[in-house]
């Protein structure tokens, strides 16, 4: 868990969706339980193993993607009743593993009471780029782009970037703000 990142959302009132893992779920039982009780953020759900969400099996970026509607329901659902049962509620949003989804898979989740949700932002590059680059990808945000970054890599330059970007995106008169209802 990035603390530094979260106390920086924290200490400037940012809002933002955790999209826990079922995996991540079972490994970090506190740090999910402080999520779920802080006021400020949402929990969302990131699937049970991870996988791209297809009726197929198409996969995306070298990882296989569930093979029918059935393997869809357990990616979906296992890990949706561990979440219910630390927040109390169903969440909103889903996001797959890897953000890929077959049109069928999109139906499935919608009727499971889900929303499909993906972003217009890579923030950090799967954990990946340096603090500079988080801060230019972060900063160029505007009205209704939605901004993916992790929070499960603390030695990555995420925590840095967000941090620079925050100010750059209020002096832009730019607020970030939680998902939408749906
Ligand atoms: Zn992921």
């Amino acid at each position: 868990m990035d603390q530094v990142l979260i106390d920086f959302l924290q200490q400037t009132g940012t809002p933002a969706t955790f999209f826990l893992n079922f995996r991540w779920l079972q490994a970090n039982p506190g740090p999910a339980k402080a999520l779920a009780q802080n006021p400020l953020f949402e929990i969302g759900n990131h699937g049970t193993r991870h996988r791209p969400l297809s009726v197929s099996g198409r996969g995306a970026y070298g990882i296989p993607g569930t093979a029918s509607p059935a393997e869809v329901y357990d990616e979906v659902m296992v890990n949706e009743d561990a979440l219910r049962s630390l927040t109390g509620k169903p969440s909103r949003y889903f996001r797959s593993g890897t953000a890929y989804l077959d049109d069928v898979a999109v139906r499935i989740v919608r009727a499971l009471g889900l929303v499909p949700v993906s972003f217009s932002i890579n923030g950090d590059g799967g954990a990946t780029f340096p603090a500079a680059v988080v801060f230019r990808e972060v900063a160029a945000a505007r009205t209704r782009d939605i901004v993916i970054a992790h929070a499960n890599h603390p030695t990555a330059g995420t925590a840095d970037g967000v941090a620079r970007a925050l100010p750059a995106l209020s002096s832009a008169g730019i607020t970030p703000v939680p998902l939408p209802s749906t």
